[in-house]
């Protein structure tokens, strides 16, 4: 074995520009953020420097420049990502983000997180990320159907089922996938319903595909619960964002469990009520308005960002990156976090919440759920032969608990936050395999 590894102190030594990272504010910068979360795990895996350096970047990564045709006759030029993190364990897989912040840097920090994620529950598959910078909501239907099939063309030679394999990520829908696995076919001439997930149902989607982020989440949440004692019908919940994941766990919390959501931050503000929202009414008015505004039978707050520090049983971010940071982590007073989003949480924010005693569920086991599933829609893609809804549920769960239990029992072992205890668990694996096939 190489010599080990000293942890974080390599990091001084990167020449930013040169792989061009951005190098403005280091504690915000996801890519760099999920660097320093992986060394954290180095160190106490030992892992040699070349492991530790693969591990550190993406095997591959690519921009295009995509040309569409807009409504008002105009050809707008729009930047993408294509993120191939680490491939040891499987094909590259993860979701496709629409985002007006999309940088490379976050691409790269998602594809990392989707190698931790895939290896955390321990499905046969590699880390992926894609992004478009764009803001779908100023876009008309058509417009998207054509961003998204320049997206595929533009990277289709590298897409495949046995290659890397997308999915939905943030403002992108089962419609979305649908285009741009039509576009393959016209590609490839044939159609190969595998090489992408989060299909709609006709189309070789998969049962329960659809809220598995959340539900997936809700499973982990059920198993901690029992560890702090967390009566769930009785909590309370403030959830951050409303769309793949927030509003399929409002939903399930509100209807399944019978807890009670008080507050939902969105893109304008957040409505808030401590006797109990009508999560449904809420949604009605948000597809309908897009906008917090207006919705009667809560108080507004200004900020998404305020439902984070209610005082609930369980604060849910699902939106977005950054949100808890040193700034706002000692004003939580929630018992436990699930994080349905990816890269809610800054490294010093977990430190705070960890001397707090917050049972934080950390994004790539809280939210594994959409990938798991995405696994079972490739594999009855394979099949061409679909599950029913209890089994793909049942399979779900089964998952979901066993990713749980090894990450509370590796945190527990080691006396370190929920965080280092996923990332010990699944960096192990993937490295496993990486000296395996004679990487490192
Ligand atoms: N975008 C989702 C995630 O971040 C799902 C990825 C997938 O299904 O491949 O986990």
């Amino acid at each position: 074995m190489a010599e080990k590894t000293n942890g974080s102190a390599m990091l001084e030594n990167v020449d930013y520009h040169a792989v061009g990272m951005s190098a403005t504010d280091p504690s915000l910068n996801p890519f760099m953020i999920a660097q320093r979360q992986l060394a954290d795990a180095a160190k106490i895996l030992k892992l040699d420097d070349a492991t530790h350096e693969m591990l550190r970047w993406p095997i591959r990564e690519m921009h295009a420049h995509l040309p569409v045709r807009m409504d008002n006759g105009k050809v707008k030029v729009f930047h993408a990502f294509r993120v191939q993190y680490n491939d040891a364990r499987g094909p590259t897989k993860g979701g496709i983000r629409f985002h007006p912040d999309e940088t490379i840097d976050t691409v790269r920090a998602l594809a990392a997180w989707m190698t931790w994620k895939v290896a955390v529950v321990d499905i046969p598959l590699g880390g992926g990320k894609g992004g478009i910078v764009c803001d779908p909501l100023k876009m008309s239907l058509g417009e998207l159907e054509r961003l998204s099939r320049a997206y595929i063309r533009a990277f289709a030679r590298l897409l495949g089922p046995e290659k890397d394999v997308p999915a939905p990520d943030v403002y992108t829908t089962p419609q979305i996938m649908a285009w741009m696995v039509d576009e393959y076919a016209v590609i490839q001439g044939q159609n190969q319903f595998g090489m992408i997930t989060g299909k709609p149902l006709a189309l070789g989607g998969s049962q329960g595909r659809g809220d598995a982020t959340a539900r997936g989440g809700v499973y982990v949440m059920r198993e901690a619960a029992k560890k702090i004692k967390l009566d769930l019908a009785k909590a309370t919940y403030a959830i951050q964002g409303s769309g793949n994941a927030g509003w399929f766990a409002a939903q399930i919390i509100n209807d399944e469990i019978g807890g009670k959501v008080v507050a939902i931050g969105e893109i304008d503000g957040a409505v808030y009520n401590p006797e109990g929202l009508d999560v449904h009414k809420f949604h009605e008015h948000f597809t309908k308005t897009k906008s917090v505004k207006g919705f009667k039978g809560a108080e507004i707050l200004p900020n998404s960002k305020d439902v984070l520090e209610l005082k609930v049983d369980v604060v849910v971010p699902a939106a977005l990156e950054n949100q808890i940071t040193k700034a706002n982590a000692g004003r939580i007073k929630a018992k436990m976090i699930l994080e349905l989003a990816n890269g809610p949480t800054t490294p010093e924010a977990d430190e705070i919440l960890f001397e707090k005693g917050v049972m934080v569920l950390p994004d790539f086991l809280a939210n594994a759920g959409g990938v798991t599933v995405s696994y079972f829609e490739m594999v009855q893609n394979a099949y061409q032969y679909y599950w029913e809804p209890e089994l793909v549920r049942k399979r779900l769960d089964m998952k979901m608990t066993d990713a749980f239990n090894a990450v509370y029992e590796m945190a527990q072992k080691h006396k370190v936050h929920n965080r280092l205890g996923a990332y010990l668990v699944s960096v192990h694996r993937v490295a496993e395999a990486m000296k395996l096939r004679g990487w490192v």
